[in-house]
């Protein structure tokens, strides 16, 4: 059995493709569907589907034998357990920083960033020297510097249109994302023949 865990939404629609050309086809429709386990054209191939920052996590502890993640969910989860053997080149991004577009400089205390990913938010700030106040939230970081949270959000940015319809602007580059195929790290010695096929029709299909 080779288990596929998939988020819904961008990831999935971009990776149906990509999937197709390793010859796995669902035949179930996750948007039509409550199933969390949807059948392919094989019997031997399940796909999982779980929210975004789920994947690695299934990944890792050999839940799913392989993933499709972001890089950004990827960086915030470490990528510990997990081997990442192509980039899939879709739903790109970038990691920025942002605040105000007429922020005031802070007078007093540490500079406070809130953000979803805290992991990411921390190494980046020790990695320049700066000592910040972290904020946790699940969502709509763009509010932060709007009601006074925060002085800066770490988000993803594509087009950067959901920040200028709040006020704020990027600031400063953290990383360049896309999605990522990962593979459990067992799962690659054990199932080595069925995944490596599996990524070479994938990475054919890529380039
Ligand atoms: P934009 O207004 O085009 O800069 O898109 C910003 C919002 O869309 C972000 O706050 C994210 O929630 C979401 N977004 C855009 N691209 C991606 C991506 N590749 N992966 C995950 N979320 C994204």
């Amino acid at each position: 059995m080779i288990t596929i865990a998939l988020s819904k939404g961008r990831i999935y629609k971009e990776t149906l493709p990509l999937l197709a050309a390793a010859d796995i086809v669902p035949t179930d429709d996750p948007d039509k569907s409550r199933k969390l386990i949807l059948d392919t054209n094989h019997d031997d191939v399940k796909l999982v589907i779980i929210r975004a920052t789920d994947v690695p996590t299934y990944v890792q502890f050999g839940a799913a034998d392989l993933g499709v993640a972001g890089k950004d969910v990827l960086l915030e989860h470490g990528g510990e357990g997990l081997y990442e053997p192509l980039d899939l080149k879709i739903a790109k991004c970038k990691l920025m920083t942002a605040g105000l577009v007429d922020a005031k400089p802070r007078v007093s205390g540490r500079l406070r960033v809130a953000t979803k990913f805290t992991n990411v938010a921390k190494r980046y700030f020790e990695s320049r020297g700066e000592q910040i106040e972290l904020i946790k939230l699940y969502g709509s970081m763009e509010l932060g510097p709007i009601v006074g949270l925060s002085d800066l959000i770490v988000d993803v940015v594509d087009t950067g249109n959901t920040l200028k319809a709040n006020g704020l602007k990027p600031v400063d580059h953290i990383a360049d994302i896309s999605s990522r195929l990962v593979v459990n790290k067992a799962s690659m010695k054990m199932k080595h023949e069925k995944i490596s096929a599996i990524i070479d029709q994938i990475s054919a299909a890529v380039s």
